[in-house]
């Protein structure tokens, strides 16, 4: 009988081909290695989830599984996107590990440093996080995006680990507690803080993608970084309530003024009556827009149905559980 950890490391895989092959040849490595440590246990897995690819992938990924133990493949119907394939993959293997870690296929985030993530798991930590310490190999571009992504997120109030993707693991119950977040508009890098337990993080150097090309071209990386702002924040909501606020104090400023001008004589017929009712008209109905935007807001948080709150521990002992 194996009694070490069941580790599953869950990989993303959209037209990775290029990838593929030498992923899984590093990872067995990696596996072997920890396996001959008594660091994971036997029947630990990594598998490769292929999000509806339209290349060899999943062919690739069928021959690997049937020609090693180790390796295990999910084949996802349709291209449901990164964090769908993600979490799709962590679900389907929540209740048959101890733990998952999840990576993407390209091998950017230094797969070393799993022991680590294990080590920590071990001292009963339920999420580690791979943080990165650097990252000269992105381009200017991709790194100053980023960068600005991680601050707008925190500006805004959404608790995400800085400089922390989608490289983490993850323990069985925590797991089982992302598992009652039963949103559509999957964010992983929002939810994994609001499950809670304990956590840490573990660093690493960022590498270049050692094949292929980036699955995040500009438009998906907006289109990402935006869903995570209005998936958690309903930040922008307040900011028109605020300008709304703005826009009525500045309607006095402008009905005195332009009733000054009127009696001054600056004025020609109906100017400062048009200009009072613009202003004011503009900030009622820019403060009714946020009023509105509140309760949207707090519609969308019902509509997700997130846990209230998720229990960590419960101590109750009887006598005889005392006594043991
Ligand atoms: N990916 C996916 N589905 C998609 C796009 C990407 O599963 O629709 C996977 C991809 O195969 C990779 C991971 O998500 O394993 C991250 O993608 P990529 O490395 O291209 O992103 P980048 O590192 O450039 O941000
Ligand atoms: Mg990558």
């Amino acid at each position: 009988m194996d009694n070490g950890i069941k580790l599953y490391v869950v990989v993303p895989c959209y037209n990775e081909e290029e990838v593929l092959p030498e992923t899984s040849r590093r990872m067995i490595e990696l596996f072997n290695k920890m396996k001959s440590e008594g660091l994971i246990g036997g029947m630990s897995r990594i598998v490769f989830v292929d999000d509806g690819s339209k290349d060899k992938t999943w062919e690739i990924i069928d021959a690997l599984a049937k020609a090693h133990t180790e390796i295990a493949g999910i084949k996802l119907a349709r291209n449901a996107g990164h964090q769908n394939a993600l979490l799709g993959g962590l679900m389907t293997v929540k209740d048959e590990c101890d733990c998952a870690i999840s990576i993407d296929a390209d091998l950017q985030d230094d797969i070393n440093v799993i022991p680590d993530m294990i080590k920590n798991y071990k001292e009963g930590y339920d999420v580690v996080y791979g943080v990165r310490n650097k990252r000269d190999t992105d381009t200017f571009f991709k790194r100053t995006t980023a960068i600005g992504f991680y601050k707008l997120m925190s500006a805004m109030g959404v608790n995400i680990v800085f400089n922390h993707a989608d490289y983490r693991l993850m323990s069985r119950r925590a797991l089982d507690a992302l598992s009652d977040f039963p949103e559509r508009n999957v964010f992983l890098r929002g939810m994994v803080p609001l499950v809670g337990y304990r956590s840490t993080n573990v660093y690493y150097d960022r590498n270049e993608r050692f094949a292929g090309e980036s699955k995040y071209p500009l438009k998906k990386m907006l289109s990402f970084a935006f869903d995570g702002i209005t998936s958690f924040s309903i930040s922008p909501i307040r900011l028109i309530t605020a300008l709304g606020a703005a826009v009525c104090v500045i309607s006095i400023i402008m009905a005195v003024y332009a009733l000054v001008e009127k009696l001054l004589g600056n004025a020609g017929m109906g100017w400062a009556s048009l200009m009072m009712s613009i202003w004011f008209i503009g900030g009622v109905q820019l403060l009714s827009v946020g009023l509105i935007g509140e309760y949207i807001g707090k519609l969308y948080k019902e509509v997700k149905r997130r846990p209230r709150y998720i229990i960590e521990a419960y101590v109750n002992e009887t006598d005889d559980a005392a006594k043991e």
